[in-house]
């Protein structure tokens, strides 16, 4: 699948140059000329990596990687920084950055640190997950990609499935239907948040005791669904 990353640069001509060079290296690329709207975006959907400047308006680059390890401790994190003292650094690296890259650089260099650190990511995000997840009267099997209630098979289609799973690692917090539309139709022609309506309302037939009355599979009007065990 497209590695997803986010470049944060409030400097439009090295911006551009960034994301030139990573989508010619076959990268779905996305842009943010600040920190704040770098952790907007990085709410809309999940990264694989965030190149990050260090000196932006507002929030600085340190503040907003800070932010963003708050969000996901498994998003890739590469700094750009134009300071070369060591300790900057070191600094960056401490505070949750898994690289940095010294500006200027070569664009074969800046794809090949962004390629170490996707590879880093796909690594930790495909060890320590848990294989299963107990919620209320339901156990969610990731290796067999299964669902019970109750200890009986829920048969589920493989994009029920992806929703639930997302949902219930999620359990407790809002999720926005276009994250859900992003994580489980990424890449492919939907672009109507309607068909998570649609496979929500199939979900509840197959969970809730009554359908109509959800109690798993809450709505959060105006926004998404959130999974309450
Ligand atoms: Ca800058």
């Amino acid at each position: 699948m497209e590695k997803r990353i986010l470049v944060v640069e409030d400097e439009a001509a090295i911006r551009e140059l960034v994301v030139i060079n990573l989508k010619r290296a076959g990268f779905q690329v996305s842009e943010a000329p600040d920190g704040e709207s770098a952790l907007a975006a990085c709410r809309e959907r999940e990264f694989d990596v965030v190149l990050l400047d260090i000196t932006l308006p507002g929030m600085d680059g340190f503040a907003v990687c800070k932010a963003l390890r708050l969000q996901s401790d498994t998003v890739g994190i590469i700094f750009l920084t134009a300071r070369t003292q060591e300790t900057d650094k070191v600094g960056g690296l401490k505070m949750g950055a898994d690289d940095y890259v010294t500006k200027p650089f070569s664009p074969s260099e800046l794809v090949a640190r962004v390629e170490a650190v996707c590879r880093r990511v796909q690594l930790a995000a495909a060890a320590p997950r848990e294989t299963e997840i107990e919620s209320g009267p339901f156990l969610l099997s990731v290796k067999s990609r299964t669902l019970y209630k109750n200890g009986q098979l829920v048969p589920l289609t493989q994009v029920e499935y992806q929703i639930i799973e997302f949902l219930m690692r999620h359990h407790g917090a809002a999720i926005e239907r276009s994250r859900i539309l992003n994580e489980v139709w990424s890449g492919q022609a939907y672009t109507d948040a309607k068909i998570v309506d649609v496979n929500i309302r199939r979900l509840r037939v197959k969970l809730e005791d009554e359908p109509s009355h959800p109690v798993y599979l809450q709505t959060v009007w105006g926004y998404g669904y959130k999974w309450c065990p």
